[in-house]
């Protein structure tokens, strides 16, 4: 057995405390040993923490990774517009390379930033996964289908698409890739699709993730058509259940967060993309006090525009106290806990809490430095102070992905060069 020993580092531990204390890693398992001031010395590997907090991977839980690509092409626009004008146009001459190329820079993003595990929605998705096999992180995926101003045959090319993916790669990379059927939303997908692919995926144990209740454009025509609101639709449709989750829920009324609390369908708060396209305020504290799984993810890096979730952390502390009116609100511990172990839960993923025979995904947060002194409460820095860029080392399933700020498992400047002609490339065809 190869071990790893995390020493001198204070933990952060699941319930919200901080203690003195090493982690020792099995690398060949990719799982915790031992949490414990007195762990034992003779590691085959060690990776120093001294003056650093040792905490779980952040789990960003939704993203379209490959769209680093589009980063800073199409801002300060609302969503319908900033989709149908910039972002779909652009997207329809992304060649599978460079999504591939897109991936790879937002993995190396992430794991400069401390992130492990992420849900994915988005198409050429098989070069997705080669990055991620590369990179070293963890993820459920998924090929975002879209049907209306398709015909019936494309419409359901699209959604087999998503349904065949989610089939071929689940368990893939030595099960770090889990999958999803992945319709894009409640009103870009049709009702027959949305049921029989919603059917067909449940039969064989595989999650649906989607977007509902983003904007109140994905609210009101499905009220006026159906006369009821779309989580009640997306129930009537069967997608509402304990493995499946959502991203957004910013326009939820009362009853829509009973429903999802009740069927224990998992939330992802994605504030940064919410206040960047002016989607309103997602009710979380109201959610999280009526015990419904809220997990956080960035979006894409075109509505955000990074995919760094200690931003993320402070942007949902932020808004949430802004949407209850009262400073009390979406308080820091529950953000790390929304970051960590509510993301994990609502993608149904791994992680997300540092325990013992639990997966090795961490995050070693450097806290030398003078935007986070004096170190007062470290829960609280994590949302409010510290940076991405404060991460000095990442791994994943036991492995290092970083040491001391450099990435091991992708090459940096080789990938940036690679996406700064990408997208260069792409520009000049849109
Ligand atoms: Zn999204």
């Amino acid at each position: 057995m190869n071990t790893l020993r995390i020493t001198d580092g204070q933990v952060l531990r699941p319930d919200g405390t901080v203690e003195d204390a090493d982690v020792l890693v099995d690398s060949d398992e990719g799982t915790i040993l031992d949490i414990a001031a007195d762990v034992e010395t003779d590691a085959d590997e060690t990776l120093d923490a001294d003056g650093c907090l040792v905490m779980p991977g952040l789990v960003n839980a939704h993203c379209h990774v490959s769209m680093t690509l589009l980063r800073g092409h199409a801002d300060d626009k609302p969503l319908m517009s900033w989709l149908q004008e910039d972002i779909w146009p652009t997207e329809a001459e992304l060649t599978p390379e460079d999504v591939r190329i897109g991936a790879e820079l937002g993995l190396v993003e992430m794991i400069k930033s401390g992130t492990t595990t992420f849900a994915d929605m988005y198409f050429h998705v098989p070069d997705v996964v080669a990055a991620i096999e590369e990179a070293g992180l963890r993820a459920r995926v998924g090929h975002g289908a879209v049907t209306i101003g398709k015909d019936d045959e494309d419409a359901w090319a699209d959604i087999d698409e998503s349904l065949a993916i989610a089939r071929e790669f689940d368990g893939a990379v030595d099960g770090r890739i889990r999958t999803a059927v992945m319709p894009h939303s409640l009103t870009t997908v049709g009702e027959e699709y949305l049921r029989e692919v919603t059917a067909d995926a449940h039969a064989d144990d595989i999650p649906v993730h989607y977007h509902a209740n983003e904007t109140t454009n994905e609210v009101d025509p499905i009220v006026d058509e159906r006369d009821e609101r779309p989580l009640a639709y997306a129930q009537d449709l069967g997608m509402l259940t304990a493995d499946d989750f959502v991203a957004h829920g910013v326009h939820v009324d009362d009853e829509e967060i009973a429903l999802l609390a009740a069927a224990g369908t998992g939330v992802v708060h994605c504030p940064a993309s919410n206040m960047k396209l002016a989607s309103g305020m997602a009710p979380v504290q109201k959610m999280l006090d009526a015990g419904v799984t809220v997990g956080l993810g960035t979006d894409g890096a075109a509505s955000n525009n990074d995919l760094d979730m200690f931003d993320e952390m402070r942007d949902a502390a932020m808004l949430g106290k802004l949407a209850s009116d009262d400073a009390s609100a979406v308080a820091a511990p529950d953000v790390v806990q929304m970051a960590t172990a509510g993301s994990a839960d609502a993608i149904g993923l791994p992680g997300g809490a540092l325990e013992v025979g639990g997966v090795a995904d961490i995050a070693v947060v450097d806290l030398d430095a003078p935007h986070l002194t004096p170190a007062n409460n470290l829960v609280s820095h994590l949302v409010y102070a510290a940076r991405g860029s404060d991460v000095r080392h990442t791994l994943c399933d036991g492995t290092v992905l970083m040491r001391d700020r450099e990435v091991l498992t992708l090459d940096e400047s080789a990938v940036v060069d690679r996406a700064r002609e990408a997208a260069s490339a792409l520009y000049d065809r849109v």
